[in-house]
């Protein structure tokens, strides 16, 4: 697959530590929701690092490609598209990836979306192409994060599910939760799971991503509740890439 360059064209923080870069990607063939990116970052050196992105805006007419990036403190990529990436700069990408983890707007069946932490992009982007496609599809996302500061899109998934015939939203908190929050901080278990999830009769489709450990649980107790394995599609963000 050949590599492409992408204009940065916007920069936008969603949390202290989490940024959206918005590219404008000439020749792009467009994308399904879903779907994630290769970044390659070369030095003048010639050394160059790749690593994965999942593609956070729905698919659209535009050209344009959303990524929204976690910083990790000590990582080799992440910092950099983070802290020193401006609008103007190119990114090398290639993609896009990915057939079985996307959502299509003729899916007829329920929706459950679970996210854990920066797990939510690629939902996202499921979310915002049920929107565009003017779906009123059954969907309900369950976003795990650590704290209410580390929420991803918070405006926007307010909006979204104050709509009618919208996407439910349910947080679950794993560090602190907001004042009078009902339910203490803590990882997603089969009760979180059981109410606020599709009840597996329904038989959902449902996507979960975000850290490897979260998924592998997280598919498990899906799976304990009575849904079926070939129902559940997941995506790890676990390290990827390396040096080439
Ligand atoms: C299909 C796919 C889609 C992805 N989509 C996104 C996305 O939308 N947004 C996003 O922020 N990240 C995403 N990732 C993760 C991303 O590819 C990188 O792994 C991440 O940005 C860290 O890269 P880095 O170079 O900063 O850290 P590295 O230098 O690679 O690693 C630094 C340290 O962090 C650990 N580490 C690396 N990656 C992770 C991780 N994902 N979780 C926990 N620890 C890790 C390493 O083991 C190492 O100790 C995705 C991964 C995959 C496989």
């Amino acid at each position: 697959m050949m590599w492409r360059s992408g204009t940065v064209v916007a920069l936008h923080d969603e949390t202290p530590t989490a940024r959206t870069i918005t590219l404008q990607v000439a020749d792009w063939p467009s994308h399904v929701a879903g779907q994630h990116v290769d970044v390659r970052l070369t030095a003048p050196d010639g050394y160059s690092a790749v690593r994965s992105y999942s593609i956070a805006s729905p698919p659209n007419a535009e050209a344009r490609v959303e990524l929204t990036v976690e910083r990790l403190s000590d990582g080799e990529v992440s910092p950099y598209l983070t802290q020193e990436l401006a609008v103007g700069d190119r990114l090398e990408l290639r993609g896009p990836i990915g057939g079985w983890f996307v959502w299509r707007p003729w899916q007829t069946e329920p929706i459950q979306l679970i996210a854990g932490g920066s797990g939510i992009v690629p939902l996202m982007a499921m979310i915002r192409a049920r929107t565009s496609a003017g779906s009123t599809k059954p969907f309900r996302l369950l976003y795990s994060v650590r704290e209410p500061k580390a929420v991803f899109y918070r405006d926007e998934l307010e909006v979204i599910s104050n709509r009618e015939d919208s996407v439910r939203l349910t947080y679950a908190y794993t560090r602190v939760a907001p004042k009078d929050w009902p339910r203490p901080p803590g990882r997603v278990d089969a009760s979180v799971l059981a109410e606020t999830t599709w009840s597996s009769k329904l038989i959902p489709t449902c996507y979960v991503c975000g850290p490897t450990s979260f998924v592998e649980s997280t598919a498990a107790l899906l799976v304990a509740c009575g849904n079926r394995p070939d129902k559940i599609r997941t995506e790890r963000f676990g390290p990827t890439g390396g040096r080439t």
